[in-house]
């Protein structure tokens, strides 16, 4: 029995492209292929849908594994010039926690995130994830991820208040809190139970709002990258992501490690606004407050230690 029939059999037809040539493709649509779609056509006319999911296995381990290098170097040299931009300067993880944790991590990849890659593809075609022309406007593309990352973060925020129970922490979530300096490489280390149910809520968005098999690759990149550079370490001035309203980052998630098990604050994994509502940022704000008003304090002694020297100075002329 060929793939394809039994393909069929199963409710969805894995072979992507209806059009036996892009001149077929450009009838049918009733204009020209651009060049992004002329190549798309060209790379994927002939290739079995499941393929074309499968690609996201390759797209994440990649970020998985490639990533968070920069910052292990950064970690493990700790150069002066960006030493000073940690944000728990008094934890250095040594070489052989960043790699056991590279080691761990590429290990639930294996067992949990690519069998859960594979075994999501009859989902992903059921919810309508297309893989065919026409290719998505970049207004398409942008607004889905935008509702992607609202609808993922939302539930990712309840799940992880949940995790931090008794219970939870105790038997699943307390592996991700081994690292109370997070690091690169610890964004997805985890039980790996929480990375099965973690992948509940990254998976909502595309089944509400489905679109292209192309928006669905740059949804799971986008939202891997986002986590590395939340778990860096380091809270960079120049991090172009500060410039989104409402929006956690390193500093953010940082201080949630910090706190460790006992946290009560900062769930939210992107944006900041779950917190905000339901009030478990208040701890985090309040800490916020003190350390602002610690460093006023420290300021104003040193320019009064200033002026005293200054004096001093005078005075021995
Ligand atoms: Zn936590
Ligand atoms: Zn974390």
């Amino acid at each position: 029995m060929s793939m394809i029939s039994s393909s069929s059999e199963l409710g969805f037809e894995l072979r992507m492209l209806p059009f036996g040539s892009s001149a077929e493709a450009e009838a049918a649509l009733g204009r020209s292929l651009t060049a992004v779609e002329s190549f798309w056509f060209w790379y994927s006319a002939g290739m079995h849908d499941f393929w074309l999911y499968a690609h996201n296995i390759v797209f994440l381990l990649i970020v998985y594994t490639i990533a968070p290098l920069p910052l292990a170097i950064i970690e493990l040299r700790w150069p002066k010039s960006i030493g000073k931009y940690k944000l728990q300067p008094k934890v250095r993880n040594p070489p052989s926690a960043v790699i056991r944790c590279y080691k761990d991590v590429v290990m639930t990849f294996v067992l949990a995130v690519g069998p859960l890659q594979i075994l999501s593809f009859p989902t992903i075609k059921g919810v309508g994830i297309r893989t065919g022309l026409p290719l998505p406007s970049w207004w398409e593309v942008v607004a889905q991820l935008v509702v992607y990352f609202l609808v993922e973060d939302y539930f990712n925020y309840w799940i992880h208040r949940m995790l931090h129970s008794k219970w939870g922490y105790q038997y699943i979530h307390h592996v991700h809190h081994e690292f109370t300096a997070p690091i690169g490489f610890a964004a997805p280390y985890a039980h790996w139970s929480e990375v099965l149910i973690l992948g509940i809520p990254a998976f909502l968005g595309p089944a509400i709002v489905p679109g292209h098999i192309i928006t669905f690759w740059l949804w799971m990149v986008i939202r891997h990258v986002e986590a590395i550079e939340t778990h860096c370490g380091y809270d960079f001035p120049q991090t172009p992501t500060k410039y989104i309203p409402f929006y956690g980052g390193a500093e953010y998630h940082d201080y949630h490690h910090y706190v460790g098990g006992q946290s009560h604050s900062n769930f939210a994994s992107v944006f900041t606004y779950c917190d905000y509502i339901y009030g478990t940022d208040k701890g985090y704000r309040y800490q916020k407050s003190q350390l602002a008003q610690l460093r006023e304090e420290w300021k104003t002694a040193e320019q009064e230690e200033g002026i005293k020297g200054n004096g001093k100075l005078e005075k021995d002329k």
